[in-house]
Parts: C-alpha cells; sequence; structure tokens
C-alpha cells in the first residue's frame, strides 16, 4: 500500500491526499478491473509512440484520430503537449485533427523552433488539404511567442486559402488550456479568431 501511494505521489498534481485516496480506490476495485487498470498501464508503455503524422499519443504508425475517417483532416489543432489534446478531445466538441509541438518555445530554457516539430506541421500544411491551422497554444509568454513564430512561418508560404486562428473567447491572459473547463474550452475553438 505505502508502495503505490508513494507511487502515485510522483504524479503531477497528485499531493499525498490524493495519492491515498486513489490507493485505497484501487485497493477496494474488483480485480478484473484493477489488472485491467495495470495492464492499460503497461501496454501503453510497451506500444506508446508518437503519431508520425501529428506526434499524438499512438499504438501503431498512426494514432486513432488521424486513421478516423470521420475526422475532418483540413482542420488542424496546434497543441504544446498531449495533455493538451486531451482536454480538447474530452470536450467532445472539436471534429478536426491536431498537431502536437512537443513543447514551447523557450530560449531561456534553450528550447528553439527547432527543437519542436514546427517543421513537420509546415510540412503538413503544404498538401492543399489544410483549410485552417488553430494555434492552440497556451495563452501565456511561451504559448504565446510560440503561436506567433508558427504564424510567421505560415504566414510565409504565401497561402491565402489557410487560415490562421486562435481560441480566444472566455480564456484569461496567462491560462493553461488543461486547467480549463471543458465548456470554456469547447466555446472558446468555436468562436475562434483569426490571428
Ligand atoms: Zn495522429
Amino acid at each position: 500500500m505505502e508502495k503505490l501511494i508513494k507511487e502515485l505521489a510522483k504524479m503531477p498534481g497528485i499531493g499525498r491526499k490524493t495519492a491515498e485516496r486513489l490507493a485505497y480506490y484501487i485497493l477496494r476495485l474488483p480485480a478484473q478491473e484493477a489488472r485491467e487498470l495495470s495492464s492499460a498501464i503497461e501496454e501503453l508503455k510497451k506500444n506508446g509512440r508518437n503519431c508520425l503524422r501529428c506526434f499524438g499519443i499512438a499504438v501503431d504508425e498512426i494514432c486513432h484520430i488521424c486513421a478516423d475517417p470521420k475526422r475532418d483532416n483540413t482542420v488542424i489543432c496546434v497543441v504544446e503537449e498531449h495533455k493538451d489534446l486531451f482536454s480538447i478531445e474530452r470536450t467532445g466538441h472539436y471534429k478536426g485533427v491536431y498537431h502536437v509541438l512537443l513543447g514551447h518555445i523557450s530560449p531561456l530554457d534553450n528550447v528553439h523552433p527547432e527543437d519542436l516539430t514546427i517543421e513537420r506541421l509546415i510540412e503538413r500544411t503544404k498538401n492543399g488539404t489544410v483549410k485552417e491551422v488553430i494555434l492552440a497554444t497556451n495563452l501565456n509568454v511561451e504559448g504565446d511567442t510560440t503561436a506567433s513564430y508558427i504564424q510567421k512561418r505560415l504566414s510565409a508560404l504565401g497561402r491565402r486559402d489557410i487560415k490562421i486562428t486562435r481560441p480566444a473567447r472566455g480564456i484569461p491572459q496567462g491560462s493553461y488550456l488543461e486547467y480549463l473547463s471543458g465548456a470554456v474550452l469547447a466555446n472558446a475553438i468555436d468562436a475562434r479568431t483569426t490571428f
């Protein structure tokens, strides 16, 4: 029990109290559900990798979102991290595809554009199917810097048929996407404005 609590408490946002609550929850789980939980963790670690197209989490070469014919691949939503993709997916509202940057530009931390997946994003927008790129980076200095850089790069392509937008309404400056409520996030993506 103590071992499990210790491991859980290492997770982001999980303090000792929450770790204890989770451990007791797991203790009371029916055996089958506990097995499913541990095998989900094992499978993810064994088979999880970045999607070759969007850098989201995939089991195969292409993730289930990129592979879904019902998703609108004319719209790409650019996010910093996998957790941001999950936050937007949870709203159940967005029907386009994604591009995960795997970070943000931050010269102070020695993270430069070439350390992210920006080149691959530029490549993706060149094939003629993309009509809109939503820059859904966090609304803080790093997120804004990253969005501005990508906007410049996309504009430099001279493609007037690609709209560049940014979610806006209801998101206060300084916000991290992952902490927004589903309703606020869905609303902000709906109400996105030209960047
Ligand atoms: Zn993908």
